[in-house]
């Protein structure tokens, strides 16, 4: 079981919220197996012994708790329009709250809870991160159990804009799209969340972005003599990527699909504006040092923490990569939560160092077109393992088949003879013997020939 699961979900993805309430007292497998919820946490305070919620709480259009104080919650109609609230809102069909620890992108500085929520416990909680849902929860008692502070202080270094902490302790509990945290603890209420699902064979078409670092006018990236462009770099495996996934029937979008030169700012809002990408993949190469060549070396990707799918997913591309037999760094996954694409693109992102620029032995390589085919492949599979997608093999190109030559008929070896013997005279009266009916002229002449070759 796991210690600790965080999950952003896009809003566009989302089908619909639901708050349970579970008066029947029934365990979180239960539920998720009555329900098929893709993904489930647990709600807000209760008094164990009344088993009736403390804080501000509405499901479905009932209101189940409605304290006299304000406070900032979330509210929504159905799901994917859920958002920021204060507390108590009538015109909301569903509201939950709790303790507020990141109200409008700013930290509380003095939170509210009951002491009894104090201490290192399980936590769990509720925010927005980039216009994305997100569930929080950690096992109580295991290695992740935070203080409400700093449950507060790891959401906002981790770029939620707003959170709620949910109830905590031994009712922490989830189930994040099959993967759990247990607690033998029934709580009173649960958030339910369900995604739409796949309508039609066009939209189970999986989605990668590619980002094809740097443009034509970045010449200051290249490698100390000057034989080697990232810029150029990049954009050659992007096309090389992208021509294996399509041929695998994945949707390839790309930020840079030519020199010009994009923004970091407009890659990102370009891979934001497409609904269900499955994946972004920004493609690089490394320097190290100042400005001559170094020893640093080796292919290495860079995601923006640990953990969730873009864990999955460089773990994937480094398989085939390191099968390939490609130069791989001694820690190969590194998490930088500082990278630009990786900070503000929405689905799960994954940049790629292939190779250092400022390496000799790197730079041969990252010259080659040997070597980047091989790595684009290994690449382009990894990324299908990821998505579950079978790689399919480039259509051979058909060898061309040396023609078998036919048998001789007996006529054409009689014409061959023929002519090998000057009874034809060369190849023409040769054609026209097998193309022409014989005249009596034709006979009577190569029967004058046979007698004088044989018999004279
Ligand atoms: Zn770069």
């Amino acid at each position: 079981m796991a210690d600790h699961l965080a999950v952003t979900i896009p809003l566009d993805r989302v089908q619909r919220i639901q708050l349970y309430i579970n008066t029947a007292r029934k365990s979180l497998p239960e539920i998720q197996a009555e329900t098929g919820a893709d993904y489930i946490l647990n709600g807000t305070l209760f008094n164990m012994s009344t088993f009736e919620p403390n804080c501000h709480l509405k499901a479905d259009g009932n209101v189940l708790c409605r304290p006299a104080y304000s406070v900032a919650g979330y509210s929504w109609q159905t799901g994917p329009d859920i958002s920021e609230d204060v507390l108590p809102d009538d015109a909301a069909k569903n509201y939950i709250a709790c303790t507020p620890l990141i109200v409008s992108g700013k930290k509380v500085t003095t939170l509210t809870y009951d002491p009894g929520q104090g201490g290192k416990r399980g936590r769990s909680a509720i925010g927005m991160k980039s216009g994305r849902l997100g569930l929080y929860c950690t096992r109580d008692g295991g290695t992740m159990a935070r203080t409400p502070e700093q449950l507060r202080d790891d959401l906002f270094s981790a770029g939620w804009s707003s959170a709620v902490m949910l109830d905590g302790g031994g009712s922490s509990q989830c189930y994040f799209a099959g993967q759990q945290i247990k607690s033998s603890r029934a709580v009173h209420d649960l958030i339910l969340v369900y995604l739409k699902k796949e309508e039609t064979p066009v939209d189970e078409k999986k989605a990668v972005f590619l980002d094809a670092g740097h443009d034509a006018s970045n010449l200051a990236n290249r490698s100390p003599d000057g034989t080697y462009y990232e810029h150029e770099f990049c954009l050659d495996m992007a096309k090389r990527i992208k021509a294996h996934l399509e041929r695998c029937n994945v949707t390839v979008l790309e930020t840079r699909p030519d020199g010009n030169a994009v923004s970091l700012e407009t890659r990102c809002q370009r891979v934001n504006a497409i609904a269900g990408v499955d994946l972004f993949v920004s493609l690089h190469s490394n320097a190290a040092g100042g400005g001559g060549w170094s020893s640093a070396r080796g292919w290495s990707a860079y995601i923006y923490a640990a953990g969730g799918e873009r864990e999955r997913a460089a773990k994937a591309i480094l398989e085939r990569v390191k099968q390939a037999g490609v130069v791989v760094r001694s820690t190969p996954i590194v998490y930088n939560s500082s990278l630009y694409v990786l900070k503000n693109t929405y689905p799960p992102a994954v940049l790629i160092e292939h190779a250092f620029h400022t390496n000799e032995s790197d730079v041969k390589n990252l010259r080659s077109d040997a070597w980047r085919a091989a790595v684009a492949e290994a690449e382009a599979r990894g990324i299908l393992d990821y998505l579950g997608i079978p790689w399919l093999e480039e259509e051979a190109q058909e060898p061309q088949e040396p023609e078998t030559p036919a048998e001789p008929t007996e006529k054409e070896l009689a014409v061959n003879w023929a002519v090998s013997e000057g009874i034809l005279k060369g190849n023409t009266d040769g054609d026209l013997m097998l193309q022409e009916p014989l005249t009596t002229e034709r006979f009577i002449v190569m029967l004058y020939r046979t007698y004088k070759k044989f018999m004279s």
